[in-house]
């Protein structure tokens, strides 16, 4: 008789620090959600997280819940609770799940971690950059908490992006009852990039808040990257990113602070075969 081969799991290390992390994170948010001591935004993937945090919010992400729900297979009872109300079976199953678990008030947080209920939201933030769902799906709880819903749709697969497209963002911020000026500009043309800061600074008379968001590099293979494109990749993703600050920093520390947000990319620090040639200039940021 053969003997059964016994499987050896070995326990990875990071998993039980990575739950020590959401315990932490959850726990502080259902802290704030009870006192108020901390405002809450929740907010949709590819949400305006980073902005959200440097204005001290505490974010949270229904569509991780919505995973959580699938993961523990919670969500297979929730999701006929969200069709019920009217939510068809064809859309995102995240959606269904977590609107399903509301309903029910049930959530897998209070097994993992002994908390009640999903922290409630002071505001909800959505873009649909990703998928159009999200915006229904955080209207539904903006109407149920009774807490503003802020968001933009941004245009898709467009091509070249047009002063039509500029102004429609534009727009949609104003209907926000906001102010927004658009000012196309080449980030890697010093001149250009110190004009818009001044026509920033005329419109606002301050700067609060600088966002280097903007990257650039080819999709060919390392092999052949030529040096006008190095030199394009350095120029947009890097050297922009210290003149824009530069320059928005004489404007900050006279006026006493503002926040600097410089977006970095995974790309920095993997490779992936299609951006291969990639010269990783986001590490350049810690320099
Ligand atoms: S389909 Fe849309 S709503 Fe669903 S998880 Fe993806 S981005 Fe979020």
């Amino acid at each position: 008789m053969t003997e059964e081969k016994k499987v050896v799991r070995k326990n990875i290390m990071s998993t039980r620090e990575m739950g020590r992390i959401m315990a932490e994170y959850f726990h502080e948010m259902d802290q704030a959600s009870k006192t108020g001591d901390k405002k809450v935004a929740w907010c949709t993937s590819v949400g305006p997280a980073e902005l959200l945090l440097a204005m001290g919010f505490l974010v949270y992400y229904p569509e991780n819940h919505g995973a959580m729900l699938g993961s523990t297979r919670m969500a297979t009872d929730l999701i006929p609770h969200a069709n019920a109300l009217g939510y068809s079976p064809d859309i995102c199953s995240y959606l269904t799940s977590d609107i399903g678990s509301f309903l029910k008030g049930e959530t897998p947080l209070t097994k993992a971690f002994g908390i009640e209920s999903v922290p409630k939201p002071d505001v909800l933030v959505f873009n649909t950059n990703q998928c159009r769902d999200v915006k229904d799906w955080f209207a539904w709880y903006s109407r149920k908490f009774n807490v503003p819903l802020l968001g933009v749709h941004t245009p898709r697969e467009i091509g070249e992006i047009t002063d039509d497209h500029l102004q429609s963002i534009a727009k949609e911020i104003e209907a926000l009852d906001r102010s927004a000026l658009v000012v196309p500009t080449d980030l890697t043309d010093l001149s250009q990039l110190q004009k818009m800061v001044d026509q920033v600074q005329a419109k606002f008379g301050r700067i609060d808040i600088l966002i280097n968001n903007a990257a650039w590099t080819p999709t060919v293979e390392a092999l052949e990257v030529t040096e006008e494109q190095w030199d394009q990749t350095i120029a947009t993703s890097l050297k922009a990113v210290f003149f824009l600050s530069q320059a928005v920093a004489r404007i900050m520390i006279p006026q006493g602070g503002g926040k600097i947000i410089n977006m970095g990319s995974t790309l920095g620090e993997v490779s992936l075969p299609a951006v291969r040639s990639m010269p990783r200039p986001k590490p350049g940021f810690t320099i």
